[in-house]
């Protein structure tokens, strides 16, 4: 009834889409190999770091599931759908957001390794990561979590990884895993496809006996975040037909990433990366994406009309058409960003701007403030700034108003509407994203009724997209600003757009597990 249900909650097009191994494993006259049932550990550590942002992510800030906690997790569900009982240890993951404080990830770790143990003997490991994790004082951390793993689990276990579009990949990363798949899209509409590829290519593997390997090509251009949309050109092709390679022979997946901008280290780079039998068919299809990639780099481009804070402001409020939808794209709290800048809340104060809706400030202490005050109440408040005050500084209203307060059971969870000089601004103790119609109509407020409105986000979610009119992209500074060729950029092999005029053709990288056989 249990995997009914699951299986029932997993769109039929996804099922559709997935590479068909039992066939592929059928069509070639394989044999199931494993004795027995193969002992497969779950586990994994997750987030997205800037290593410009000053935030620091601690344990508080994490969802940590141990044991069989692990399950509960939306994207565990699928693992629940083979008769192969997966082993769960640990999973963790935070919000995109600042590095991860070091103690907090050491502990972790530890926590991990020991479950992973307790498992031993073992024939698989299926990691759950993102690609992008930061760690305090550590590079590729990523790395750091594979080679543990490998320490406990020894040479003939196979591990798998699940990545993100928007993941970095090393050498010692690639040399330690012997499988790994990322999305394909972004906006990132193929998670639970992306679970299926992965447990799908493992378990396929330890049953028939395979032992899959990876060749890799990392490719020294990197993008801003919001061009790396597979919904416009040229993402929507070169992603397009990554599962035509999968029906080749001794290929069991391959996989494209942007890799993560707002990483300032030696691994940060686009990738292709596959994992298969066929050492000599990989390379190829390494070498060809790669190329097509990197030729491909000059036409990646925002989705919508970009400036500073003050063009586009200047821009919505001469614009005949409403509501004029402008991203605060390097405060966005979906990439990394603080979502407590008040860059954007200060040019529309000193330009008098009236009927802006502002959405997505975090600050705990002005939405504690106004809890206490209740609603209808009236009070001064300070704005902003209070995740990162070296970042700018807070806004001094007043006279707040406060219009709505969601009833919550935590404080860390609580979120306020506020009126002040012709702004409605929605406050929320942590850092969240305000980007649907939906997470507006929620707290009682239609952003169809502005003429601005302002969105702590990227590029824009579909329900507000469509009620754009028009949509444009403020280049605002922040942990994650997308004018990128002003970033620092201090860590990082020579790469392009930086350097400009960057010759470069694929060098494909078979890992050092694979090159053993
Ligand atoms: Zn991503």
């Amino acid at each position: 009834m249990r995997r009914r249900l699951i299986l029932k909650m997993i769109p039929a097009g996804v099922l559709a889409g997935l590479p068909t191994f039992a066939g592929a494993a059928r069509a070639a006259g394989l044999v199931p190999a494993f004795r027995g049932t193969p002992r497969i550990a779950v586990g994994g550590i997750a987030s997205e770091c800037s290593t410009y942002s000053r935030i620091r992510a601690r344990m508080e800030d994490l969802t940590v599931l141990r044991g069989q906690d692990v399950f509960k997790a939306p994207l565990s569900l699928p693992l629940q759908r083979y008769e192969t009982p997966f082993l769960p240890t640990l999973t963790a993951s935070a919000p995109s957001g600042g590095p991860v404080e070091r103690q907090t990830y050491e502990t972790l770790k530890a926590d991990y390794l020991e479950r992973l143990k307790k498992l031993l003997p073992l024939d698989g490991v299926y990691l759950m990561m993102h690609g992008a994790l930061s760690v305090e004082g550590m590079d590729d951390a990523e790395g750091d979590w594979y080679e543990a793993t490998r320490a406990v689990v020894g040479p003939d276990c196979l591990i798998s990884a699940y990545y993100d579009l928007h993941g970095n990949l090393s050498r010692r990363a690639v040399d330690t895993l012997d499988a790994m798949t990322a999305y394909r899209t972004a906006p990132h509409v193929d998670r639970v496809e992306n679970v299926m590829r992965a447990t799908d290519m493992l378990t396929h593997c330890l049953r028939y006996g395979l032992r899959p390997g990876i060749v890799w090509a990392s490719i020294p251009a990197l993008l801003p975040g919001e061009q790396s949309s597979t919904e416009w050109e040229p993402g929507r092709r070169l992603w397009a037909d990554l599962s035509e390679y999968n029906r080749l022979p001794g290929i069991l997946d391959v996989s494209q990433l942007v890799g993560y901008v707002w990483a300032d280290e030696p691994r940060a780079a686009a990738s292709v990366v596959t994992t298969g039998t066929n050492i000599e068919e990989q390379t190829r299809i390494v070498t060809e994406l790669a190329a097509r990639y990197w030729d491909a780099r000059h036409d990646f481009h925002f989705d919508s009309p970009t400036g500073t804070i003050e063009e586009c402001l200047s821009r919505a409020m001469v614009s005949v058409t409403h509501p004029v939808v402008i991203s605060d794209s390097g405060d966005n709290p979906g990439g990394g960003g603080n979502s407590d800048q008040t860059f954007f809340l200060q040019a529309l104060l000193k330009a008098g701007t009236k009927n802006v809706l502002l959405g997505g400030m975090t600050d705990r202490p002005a939405t504690d403030a106004c809890y206490r005050a209740g609603v209808g109440a009236t009070l001064p408040l300070s704005i902003g700034a209070t995740l990162d005050p070296l970042m700018c500084r807070p806004v001094h209203v007043k006279k707040a108003v406060v219009k709505h307060l969601t009833p919550v059971t935590r404080p860390e969870d609580g979120e306020a509407v506020i009126e002040f000089a012709g702004i409605t601004a929605t406050l929320s103790a942590r850092r969240r994203l305000y980007h649907s119609t939906e997470s507006f109509r929620d707290i009682g407020v239609d952003p169809a009724q502005f003429k601005i409105v302002v969105l702590k986000c990227g590029y824009l979610h579909p329900t507000m997209k469509v009620l754009a009119n028009p949509a444009l992209m403020a280049l605002s500074p922040g942990a994650i600003n997308q004018d990128i060729l002003h970033i620092g950029n201090h860590r990082r092999r020579p790469t392009w757009p930086w350097v400009a005029d960057l010759n470069w053709t694929p060098e494909p990288y078979v890992s050092a597990r694979f090159r053993r056989g």
